[in-house]
């Protein structure tokens, strides 16, 4: 196996701590890491000039023979080197101190390769510094450029990618000199290949060995859509093989209680949406078999995707198993422990196993006294379902008999987190419900493991929300209008991404590009409160990430009552909050917001059968050209699937789904929005590879070391590696 790859950098290659550090905090760990490593630019060197006419400024290098030493006898004075070849003479200088390993080749008479930029100075031509290379038949006269941190200069690292290189190449060659048997060459030189593509690849990527240096934007262009390929082919494979481990696990099977079901949705007064009815449809076909289920459930906000998990999780209880639903946040547990207390209550009376189903709310703060006996209601069985905050994950957290873990919102949530969940002990169906719909393409590459179900269609009654986008010059006739709105007895949110003066933005580098400091340019909470207030007396409250939970639930359910009518809050309400006659979203400085988090806050509104509206006030001093072209896709659509199809050809994957949060991998070369197409591709391809392994391995087991094989070579490597295996059982 060539985990090569995945080996820490220092154990391959010599390197001091200073670099170590510096790479760290270049994220580069492993040699992975350190080879896919992209060159932003390059710089290109004459190769060997005629000396006799460099010109000032010019970058060369250039094969030369020391020809004097000369150490100056002040330490002022700077080191000479005087070299010399056939078309003329140049001089090496040296300000300070000489590092050994350099000073000692420095011999009169020994040839040598030096490169840097040319100073002409009382008529002699000289390099300052000059960059002595070692390895020169692994370097061309062009250099690619690194993005840096200090501790490393780009020399180095590029010292180090070469270092990386050879030593891939060696493992290459000494992988394929020991003893092979005919079929294993087969399974070998498949591999082989494989590798000398790559490697091929990877080195045309920093320049190494570059036979025609004429076309280089060219070539490196094609050697990062070959690795793109291979890294989204990777990554689907990796996926699908994922689903078939998933697969195999066996899981519990539940009944399906259609009639207790009816009785809560009547109590709720509701019909079920057909986009409801066959997305439930779809569990419960899981939810009868016996192995686990992962599925990913994806509905724009607003289309109910909470009933989906309540009338899903009635199944599971009365098969006599509990249920948890975990949510990112604890003003939304509560709110959704509220919604299934109250629709639960359909149930008293009803014979479940001889009691009522009760539900238990766990957050991180949750009081001690109470968690205990939450805890032995889990253990002794008492609790059919719990709602919480991440608090639900502790291993303190035991239940009898889990049978099914709904996560809401939660889309930060990686292939390896998941992994985890198949691997405890109960095996609990799970359900991930997203908060905004994912384009297919990331659908395809994070959840590409999973059943999927979507929630297209909203409950009856909705009308489309009527967005529009204003100047923040206009901002007190925004602030006027709302009078009209508070008599009619509607109520409104109003978005700000401060919470007050001193409050700082997360995305620093925003301000860094503008040179002015966040209160002038962002509006906050506070102030607008007291604006507000001002002129709407008694009628607005703040919310905000900062306030003690016991304070935000109160304020929530103020709002929610009707004796406060205007909700002054930061993104905190942007996650799944329900208030059905809200009718008025306003979000100030809109242009700093991206699609999705904008198409979450205004679903905030419209969840009712009232006509509702978005306002999107922008700062005109702010607004680039993306943002004006996010706020017009706003103004003219409501369909959260195409809103995140817009959002991932303007942003890219990572940044959307919250991969770096989640502590996945992003892609090194491939761009979702760029090469949506060409996944699709491979992900037919990639189901044909594996549905071939599949057929090939049939009744072999699943090896769970296998599971963190989930990008790149990792397993392009072990899908070669079992088919050597399966060759070494048969030979
Ligand atoms: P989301 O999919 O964004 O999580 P919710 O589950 O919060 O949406 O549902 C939004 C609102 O619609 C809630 O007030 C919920 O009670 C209501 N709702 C859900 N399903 C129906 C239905 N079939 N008919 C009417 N209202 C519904
Ligand atoms: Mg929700």
């Amino acid at each position: 196996m060539y985990n090569i790859f995945f080996q820490p950098v220092k154990s391959i290659i010599p390197i001091k701590t200073t670099a170590e550090k510096a790479l760290e905090r270049l994220k580069i760990n492993n040699i992975r890491d350190l080879v896919f490593y992209k060159p932003y630019a390059f710089n290109k060197r004459n190769d060997s000039p005629n000396l006799r006419s460099l010109k000032e400024g010019e970058s060369i290098q250039a094969d030369v023979t020391i020809d004097a030493v000369h150490i100056p006898q002040t330490k002022r004075s700077p080191t000479k080197i005087y070299t010399s070849n056939d078309s003329g003479e140049l001089v090496l200088v040296f300000f300070s101190k000489i590092p050994p390993f350099i000073f000692s080749r420095l011999k009169v008479g020994k040839k040598c390769t030096v490169a840097g930029k040319v100073q002409i100075f009382d008529g002699f031509c000289q390099i300052n510094h000059p960059e002595f290379i070692f390895k020169k038949e692994l370097l061309s006269p062009i250099e690619p450029i690194y993005h840096l941190t200090y501790g490393i200069i780009n020399k180095q690292l590029y010292g180090y990618i070469i270092d990386a290189v050879a030593a891939i190449e060696n493992s290459i060659k000494a992988k394929n000199s020991f003893g092979k048997t005919s079929k294993h060459q087969i399974a070998l030189l498949n591999e082989e290949s494989y590798m000398q593509e790559l490697l091929s690849e990877i080195k045309t990527l920093h320049l190494i060995n570059l036979e025609d240096s004429s076309q280089i934007n060219k070539q490196i262009d094609r050697a990062i859509k070959l690795l793109s390929v291979k890294e989204l082919f990777a990554n689907q494979v990796a996926l699908s093989r994922l689903k078939r481990a998933e697969n195999k696990v066996i899981g519990q099977k539940f009944s399906i209680n259609k009639d207790l079901q009816r009785k809560i949705i009547e109590h709720l007064g509701f019909q079920l949406t057909p986009a409801q009815e066959s997305a439930i449809l779809e569990i419960e076909q899981s939810q009868a078999k016996q192995h686990q289920m992962m599925r990913l459930l994806q509905g724009d906000v607003g289309s109910g995707k909470t009933l989906v998990a309540l009338l899903t999780m009635v199944n599971v209880v009365s098969s006599g198993y509990q249920a948890a639903l975990m949510v990112p946040t604890d003003l939304l547990s509560v709110q959704h422990f509220k919604f299934f207390e109250y629709a639960s209550q359909a149930l008293s009376g009803s014979d479940l196993a001889g009691k009522e189903i009760k539900c238990a709310l766990l957050t991180g703060k949750t009081k001690a006294k109470e968690r205990r006996a939450i805890d032995a209601g889990l253990q002794n069985g008492e609790v059919d379902i719990l709602i919480g905050t991440h608090a639900l994950f502790q291993e303190s957290v035991q239940f009898k008999k889990l049978g099914y873990v709904v996560i809401d919102e939660q889309h930060r949530f990686g292939v390896k987190q998941r992994m985890e969940l198949i691997n405890k002990a109960l095996n609990p169906d799970v359900l991930v419900m997203t908060a905004t719909p994912i384009p297919r393409s990331l659908t395809l590459t994070i959840f590409g493991d999973m059943d999927v179900s979507l929630v297209k269609s909203k409950p009856k009654n909705r009308l489309p929300i009527m967005t529009s986008v204003i100047s923040s010059s206009k901002r007190q006739q925004v602030i006027d209008s709302l009078k009209k709105k508070l008599d009619q007895g509607e109520k409104i949110y109003w978005v700000c991404p401060l919470i007050d003066k001193n409050d700082e933005l997360l995305d620093k580098k925003a301000l860094f590009n503008e040179n002015q400091n966040s209160s002038a340019l962002f509006a906050n909470v506070t102030e607008c409160f007291e604006e507000l207030n001002d002129i709407y007396p008694e009628q607005a409250a703040i919310l905000h990430g900062k306030m003690k939970s016991a304070e935000k639930d109160e304020i929530m359910q103020r709002f929610k009552n009707g004796d406060i009518r205007i909700l002054v809050a930061t993104t905190v309400i942007e996650v799944g909050i329900d208030v059905p006659d809200a009718t008025l979203m306003i979000i100030e400085n809109a242009e700093r917001f991206g699609l999705s988090q904008l198409h979450q806050l205004r679903g905030r509104v419209g969840r009712g059968n009232l006509q509702s509206y978005c306002i999107l006030i922008y700062n005109f001093k702010r607004l680039s050209e993306m943002a004006r072209k996010r706020l017009e896709i706003m103004k003219n659509s409501n369909d959260g699937f195409y809103l995140a199809e817009q959002d991932l050809l303007l942003r890219g994957g990572g940044e959307i789904l919250g991969t770096k949060q989640s502590g996945e991998p992003e892609f090194f070369f491939a761009e979702l929005g760029r090469d949506a197409e060409k996944l699709i591709r491979v992900n037919k391809v990639a189901k044909e590879t594996e549905g071939e392994a599949e057929r090939e391995v049939k009744g072999e087991s699943c090896n769970n070391s296998e599971q963190d094989n989930t990008r790149f070579i990792d397993f392009q490597v072990s899908l070669f590696k079992r088919n050597q295996e399966k060759l070494a059982k048969s030979g």
